[in-house]
């Protein structure tokens, strides 16, 4: 049974670890449920290093981001599910699918860590959103797991990023010269390695979509 102690330590483990990936206080707060203030003194005792700006919401932002950075929430948000469903806490869940999404993608990061935070919580109802905004569900074609409005049923692939980037891909000869040997994906994973690979590319010119976090 973990002492006070014990559960006020592993709080600002996780706390540190949120700071280290750039999170804002109130994100590491509602996280947590340290205290603001001190957190503050903890991890945000620089007053230039301190992130600001307006907080992500992501049920707006989603629906109008660009593709690349719906199929970036998409692989974050597919991770951050797979963990949780295997008994993860939200906060570890979290981090770690931020880690993994990182390990992924190349710099620079579309998705930050408050906007993964974000869209945890419009997947599972929590922190930020009494109730699920986004579903992650799986596209029957390819099999890639996307974020959709809550209660999707992907029937066809018409919504799936994952397909529309294959898509694209042979009409779009600058994706192609970025690519010369790609070859069609055979399985799910093979599809969204493929997309992935894309994702870290398509930075240097080769997206037709505009417009950046
Ligand atoms: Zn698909």
């Amino acid at each position: 049974m973990p002492t006070r102690a014990d559960r006020h330590v592993g709080a600002i483990l996780l706390a540190q670890q949120c700071a280290e990936l750039g999170a804002r206080c109130r994100t590491i707060h509602l996280i947590t449920g340290l205290k603001p203030r001190e957190l503050q003194w903890l991890f945000f005792s620089d007053p230039q290093a301190t992130p600001r700006g307006r907080a992500p919401d992501s049920p707006e932002w989603y629906h109008s981001a660009n593709l690349l950075h719906r199929a970036e929430a998409s692989i974050f948000s597919s991770v951050y599910k797979r963990l949780r469903s295997t008994g993860f806490a939200a906060g570890e869940a979290l981090v770690s699918a931020y880690r993994s999404y990182r390990s992924i993608c190349q710099c620079p990061y579309r998705i930050s860590f408050d906007r993964a935070f974000d869209l945890a919580s419009h997947t599972d109802g929590i922190w930020l959103a009494k109730c699920p905004a986004f579903s992650v569900v799986a596209c029957p074609a390819c099999n890639s797991q996307f974020l959709a409005a809550f209660g999707t049923v992907a029937c066809s692939n018409d919504e799936c990023l994952f397909c529309r980037l294959v898509q694209r891909f042979g009409t779009d000869q600058r994706l192609q010269r970025s690519f010369p040997t790609h070859a069609p994906p055979t399985d799910a994973a093979g599809t969204q390695m493929e997309m992935m690979a894309l994702l870290c590319h398509a930075e240097h010119g080769a997206d037709g979509d505009s417009g950046r976090q």
